[in-house]
């Protein structure tokens, strides 16, 4: 027992250790004390506060010893007993603040439960990846070994010892990477048993931190002739000298400290200059943080707000009543692209952040666009915050501490931005909120609406859920009066003073657009495009075998002439879906998952979409010799290629991810685009988001079938969207426009309502479909599933889990609870593993896994967005 026991009170916190994914099965886990939280045991333990950290609070990044390991836990509450005798004692603390705040402390937790993922991964999943510090075990050897002690060992031991001797202290890692023998760590192990070798646990810095630049001003002037005998560099000196004066003159503010960069930049000055200046102390430096800024020279032009449409009026009384009365009420706004929601969005951030709180508003990643995210930045350029992929872990974290600071208040971005640590957040905005980038692919596989609505009930903050297309979760919820329901029905197309420039540019503009009764309204309506469904089999019957259908030449034809654009959609990368021999019909498939190769013709190779193994192409079959390998279905390149070869003088752009693979590539394409350098856009479904482009009169889908197809749950959901959301590209314009979609199944139900631009029809069928078969959101799904690199030891597992819960079921007498499988998933072999899978279903399928330990390899999915 250590001294301090006597000197310090009974104080205690509750550490939520990050042990990673691996649940330590040796240490005893104890519930947290939370009246809100159930009886689950939570992966937290008691440690003992020094008395140093007397301030310790719930929410501080902790190290703390565990077993013989050394590592970073965050404080999930204080106690003043602990249930077990033996605790260990707090180490230090690893941010003087609090990475999470108290709501954030609560979401972990529900997270954790609702999800059934290990507490730490919902709080790791909340903080920042490159901030915290990772600690790394070091190696030394004894100093004097006797000949005795070396004699006794293996070979291999010797070996190990020796690089311990040589290179001492050396790192864990390091060793490993020096070592011969494959069981090098049963040696170590073996040699530190003997005491030969100890080892310390060392902090390694974190991948991320503050970046500190230089900052100098003036301090003397002195007369020219002095700074050199050489002129050239007398002329570069003085600049440097001048600059700071009249920045010190100009910008008050800053009391004269100028950041270097931009002083080297402006004056021509050299660090030999600055170092010269410095050793005289005409000029002197010190060191400040500054912030990485994604949007550093971005200009964002501040937009002043215009005027509501009626539509939009009504809606906004009834949002910005809520958000002045503090209502927390969750919305559901449905309206067409280009209805005007985004307005409305503004209009709510701009409530909020006047009252001093904060907001949240989330996009999915695609729709991340260099112009959502310049339309939020021009109206809020001093308080926003960009969270996406694609930023440095730099600027990913200095926002993240600009945030917690208080000093951004609202953040634009993906899915985890749902975890920006905000204070006194008043409203979290989902904008096409039926987007499955919303769920999170791996552990805690949370769905990022679902949590915004848990926020909501903790922070009492305003939710608005937004979508042409909702999904069927939050229509049902809707119908049900868990959400109100707002709509926007006409699309806008655009401001007064946009159309009239835009139809100064035109060369023929075809007015087709109905202006407003009131005289001031700046926006004017337009008419959804009309669309056209066309039957794949009648092309074929008449004779026509290209990709292209008749109605569909006829229109690119038309919008060439007319120096129009047109954007033609496909569902798949590559530019063949399969690859097959005509004489056996033998397809070619990865040979890890399975699954058909798709062909590249960039690249001359088959490519699989899933592990992303790349093969050349057989010259002759595999299975029968035959040289006629010939490549079916269609992809971006070969819809290049054909249009390419009908016309000739079009300018064709490709966007997909082979193609916007690289930062700043999407803006580049789009760009070009936008600007009239190309004239048509070939592309998967990234086309179908958060563009703007007032030229494109033609829409064309390939082929509607695809998606169609998959033997999923939300199959014809995802289609109706899709296509709802690619049709709502055309004619967003004076020049109008219109969709032309190709298909085999013209008579398909999300087909003819996607057509008809028709939601509530589509609505009404997918949830009877939804209600008779008992799916979600009539009932709710847990995904199990389990993969293995043994095919029978799957299938056995999966049996062997489904007897268990089967027996458990009909034991409790749970009712409404079934099981659907076990059977393999539709990806049967992904990355050369084998996949099964139990589909449990239910009013609370939760129940049927209440206290089941379930053995490795299954993975657990609540509320699963796909089941393939
Ligand atoms: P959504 O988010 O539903 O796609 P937006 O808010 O982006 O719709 O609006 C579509 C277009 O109409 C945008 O160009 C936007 O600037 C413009 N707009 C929206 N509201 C108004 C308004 N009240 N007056 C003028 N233009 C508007
Ligand atoms: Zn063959
Ligand atoms: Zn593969």
């Amino acid at each position: 027992m250590e001294q301090d026991d006597l000197a310090q009170p009974d104080r205690y916190a509750i550490v939520a250790v990050n042990a990673g994914a691996v649940r330590p099965r040796h240490a005893r886990e104890l519930p947290v004390d939370d009246d809100e939280q159930e009886e689950r045991p939570l992966e937290a333990f008691h440690y003992r506060i020094p008395e140093n950290l007397a301030g310790l609070q719930p929410g501080h990044l902790v190290w703390v010893p565990f077993g013989p390991q050394y590592l970073q836990g965050v404080v999930m509450a204080l106690d003043d007993r602990s249930p077990v005798a033996e605790t260990r004692l707090i180490d230090r603390l690893a941010d003087p603040e609090p990475i999470l705040n108290p709501t954030q402390l609560k979401l972990a937790r529900w997270i954790s439960t609702y999800y059934m993922a290990p507490l730490q991964q919902a709080i790791w999943a909340m903080i920042p990846p490159g901030s915290t510090e990772q600690a790394e075990a070091f190696l030394e050897s004894k100093t004097a070994l006797t000949s005795t002690e070396i004699e006794g060992l293996t070979p291999g031991q010797r070996e190990i010892l020796a690089l311990v001797r040589e290179h001492g202290p050396i790192s864990l890692s390091q060793l490993g990477r020096l070592a011969r023998p494959r069981t090098w760590r049963e040696m170590l192990r073996q040699i530190e048993d003997q005491g030969l070798v100890v080892r310390h646990m060392e902090i390694t810095p974190p991948r991320v931190r503050p970046l500190m630049k230089d900052f100098v001003r003036v301090c003397t002037v002195p007369p020219d002739e002095s700074l050199s005998s050489r002129a050239e560099t007398r002329r570069r000196r003085s600049a440097v000298i001048e600059t700071l004066r009249n920045w010190a003159l100009e910008r008050p503010d800053t009391r004269g400290w100028m950041l270097w960069d931009t002083l080297a930049r402006e004056s021509g000055g050299t660090r030999g200059d600055l170092n010269w200046l410095l050793e005289r102390e005409i000029i002197a430096c010190v060191k400040r943080q500054v912030w990485r800024d994604p949007l550093e020279g971005k200009a964002f032009v501040p937009v002043t707000p215009p005027h509501l449409t009626p539509d939009q009026e009504t809606i906004w009384d009834t949002i910005s009543a809520d958000l002045g009365a503090g209502g927390a009420t969750a919305y559901l706004l449905q309206g067409v692209t280009g209805s005007g929601k985004t307005e409305l969005y503004l209009r709510a951030v701009q409530q909020v952040l006047a009252r001093g709180k904060s907001a949240i508003v989330l996009v999915p990643e695609i729709a991340l666009t260099p112009q959502t995210i310049r339309r939020f930045g021009a109206r809020f350029p001093d308080t926003i915050a960009v969270m996406h992929s694609g930023l440095t872990p730099g600027e990913r974290y200095d926002q993240w501490r600009r945030m917690r600071a208080g000093e951004l208040r609202l953040v634009v971005g993906a899915r985890s931005a749902i975890f920006s640590p905000l204070r006194d957040l008043g409203l979290i905005v989902l904008d096409e909120e039926h987007e499955w980038t919303y769920k999170q692919d791996r552990s805690p596989m949370y769905h990022a609406r679902d949590v915004a609505l848990q926020l909501r009930q903790l922070v009492g903050a305003t939710v608005i859920l937004g979508s042409a297309t909702p999904s069927l979760e939050s229509a049902y919820a809707a119908e049900r009066g868990e959400l109100v329901k707002l709509s926007l029905p006409k699309r806008i197309m655009g401001h007064r003073r946009a159309v009239k420039e835009q139809g100064s540019r035109l060369t023929h503009p075809v007015a087709k657009y109905r202006p407003l009764s009131s005289e001031d309204a700046d926006a004017l309506y337009t008419d959804l495009p009309p669309v056209h469904v066309v039957d794949l089999r009648d092309e074929l019957r008449a004779g026509n075998t290209s990709i292209f259908s008749r109605a569909l030449q006829e229109a690119l034809d038309r919008t060439l002439a007319a120096g129009e654009q047109a954007i033609l959609f496909v569902n798949r990368r590559g530019s063949a879906s399969f690859v097959m021999c005509r004489d056996c019909g033998h397809v070619l498939a990865c040979s890890r998952c399975g699954l058909p190769l798709t062909y590249h013709s960039a690249e001359e190779d088959l490519l699989c979409h899933r592990c992303n193994v790349r093969e050349p192409v057989p010259e002759i079959c595999p299975v029968c010799g035959s040289r006629r390998i010939r490549y079916f279905g269609l992809g971006t390149q070969r819809v290049e290629q054909e249009l390419s070869a009908r016309y000739p003088r079009a300018r064709v752009v490709r966007w997909d991810y082979d193609a916007t693979r690289q930062r700043g590539a999407h803006e580049q394409l789009l760009d070009r685009f936008v600007r009239g350098e190309a004239d048509v856009m070939v592309g998967t479904q990234m086309v179908a988001k958060g563009l703007d482009l007032p030229r494109v009169t033609l829409v064309g889908v390939i082929s509607a079938d695809t998606l169609l197809n998959l033997p999923d749950l939300r199959a014809s959901e995802r289609t109706f969207q899709l296509l709802t959301q690619v049709a709502g590209r055309a004619g967003r314009s004076m020049l109008g426009g219109q969709v032309i979609i190709q298909t085999y199944a013209p008579e398909h139900p999300a087909i003819v309502a996607a057509s008809a631009h028709d939601y509530e029809q589509f609505y009404s069928h997918e949830i009877a479909f939804r209600r008779e078969h008992w799916y979600p959101p009539l009932s709710r799904m847990i995904r199990l599933l389990y993969t293995d690199a043994d095919a029978r030891r799957a299938e056995s597992a999966a049996e062997e889990l489904h007897t268990l819960l089967s027996e458990r079921i009909a034991r409790l007498g749970l009712p409404e609870v079934d099981l659907i499988g076990p059977a393999p998933a539709f990806y049967e072999r992904l990355r050369g593993e084998w996949r099964w899978q139990i589909l449990v279903r239910g009013t609370a399928p939760a129940e049927a896994l209440r206290d089941v330990l379930l053995p490795p390899g299954w993975r657990v999915e609540v509320d699963p967005e796909s089941l393939l």
